[in-house]
């Protein structure tokens, strides 16, 4: 979906736990940059080859990726989309999440005694699906970091937010020039509705929640949830109010 000339919610869909459901990398591009904002599932380098053409930005314009936090469903992509663009491609995370990106450390969320729990009750065939992940999960190396209130002079400057909670690095990122917030999962939504983060995937409620704080005070038009999509109704009076709720 179009959000703004150079901004777009592209549309991937994902069956890992849980059951389908649709996922939304951003990409963001001008005449010098495109940056893809978290590359989906493993396996999913075809469907975001696809839906970049669909945008009009061929995967081969790839100049940055920049990686929302350490899950699964955000990074899965990366290791074949780095194989795939056939140049150098920088990617970008906050320092806390590095190591778990990088491979160092085990996913916050790959927890083995978490997973148990929700292996549980799973078809054989999904279950073995799941446990491959969990026993090899994917892993890329991060070239930079970036820090809490930082200013990337890319596609007319892309504020860096840190919004720990969800996991200890995660990022939300503030496009200046459409006033476009990428949530990542900081915000969830709903038929177009935007909701906190959802209690069940996140670690920290209570850091989760404070960091809302720091996303109220910005001039949004629009915000790219990864999971629910694009909101572009009410957004800065539902952001006061999710940060006043906490
Ligand atoms: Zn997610």
């Amino acid at each position: 979906m179009r959000v703004a000339e150079g901004v777009e919610a592209l549309e991937l869909t994902m069956d890992f736990l849980g059951g389908p459901s649709a996922i939304h990398p951003t990409l963001v591009w001008d005449e010098r940059d495109a940056i893809l904002i978290d590359t989906g599932m493993p396996g999913q380098l075809e469907a975001i080859r696809e839906a970049c053409r669909r945008a009009g930005v061929p995967l081969e314009r790839l100049t940055r990726v920049i990686l929302t936090h350490q899950d699964i469903d955000h990074i899965g992509g990366l290791p074949a989309l780095l194989g795939a663009v056939g140049h150098e491609v920088e990617v970008l995370a906050h320092a806390l999440d590095r190591p778990y990106i990088e491979g160092e450390k085990t996913p916050i969320k790959m927890d083995p005694r978490r997973m148990a729990e929700r292996l549980k009750g799973l078809p054989a065939e999904q279950r073995a699906q799941v446990e491959a992940v969990i026993k090899n999960p994917p892993h890329a190396p991060v070239d930079r970091t970036v820090e809490d209130g930082e200013v990337l002079p890319y596609c007319g400057g892309i504020t860096v937010i840190h919004t720990p909670g969800h996991t200890p690095g995660h990022l939300s990122l503030y496009l200046q020039r459409s006033r476009t917030l990428v949530s990542g999962d900081a915000l969830v939504s709903e038929g177009g509705r935007l909701l906190g983060p959802r209690p069940t995937v996140t670690p920290d409620m209570d850091e989760a929640v404070r960091s809302l704080a720091k996303l109220a005070p910005l001039d949004v038009v629009t915000a790219i949830t990864y999971h629910g999509g694009v909101v572009d109704r009410d957004v800065a009076r539902s952001l006061a109010e999710l940060a006043g709720a906490g």
